[in-house]
């Protein structure tokens, strides 16, 4: 078990964040979207219970990009780091980018979603997770 809150922060170290509760799930999302915004195959984020993300330094610096019709993407832009992304309808609905915590966070991705475009020049890992041709409901 990790201990709380969980840490994490960017590259650059402008923006720093908590998670003062336990994450509910993570996933691997392998759209087109997370291809770009990461420049990678596939993009790990952790879904956080409502309300237990707090950003202690650099709140003002987020920047977020966001899609009519999808989740807004946040990031720092001093550095490009990709942070959380936040649901359009309840703002309080929050992922963290695995990458962005400083420790193990003490979960594991647990699904593939978005396999139907996933890369064609990385093949996805034979991990047996369970694959979704489309994306979390
Ligand atoms: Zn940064
Ligand atoms: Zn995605």
């Amino acid at each position: 078990m990790p201990t709380f809150p969980l840490t994490g922060g960017c590259l650059c170290g402008a923006v720093r964040f908590e998670v003062d509760e336990q994450l509910l799930t993570a996933n691997y999302c392998h759209c087109t979207r997370c291809q770009r915004r990461t420049g990678t195959a596939a993009s790990a984020q952790a879904v956080i219970e409502p309300g237990s993300l707090r950003i202690v330094k650099g709140a003002d610096v987020v920047r977020s990009f966001r899609p009519p019709d999808g989740w807004a993407k946040l990031f720092c832009p001093e550095c490009g780091s990709a942070l959380f992304s936040q649901s359009r309808d309840d703002p309080a609905k929050m992922t963290v980018r695995m990458s962005a915590f400083d420790t193990d966070p003490g979960i594991r991705p647990q699904a593939r979603y978005h396999v139907a475009t996933a890369a064609a020049w990385e093949p996805i890992p034979d991990d047996g997770l369970p694959r979704h041709a489309g994306g979390r409901t």
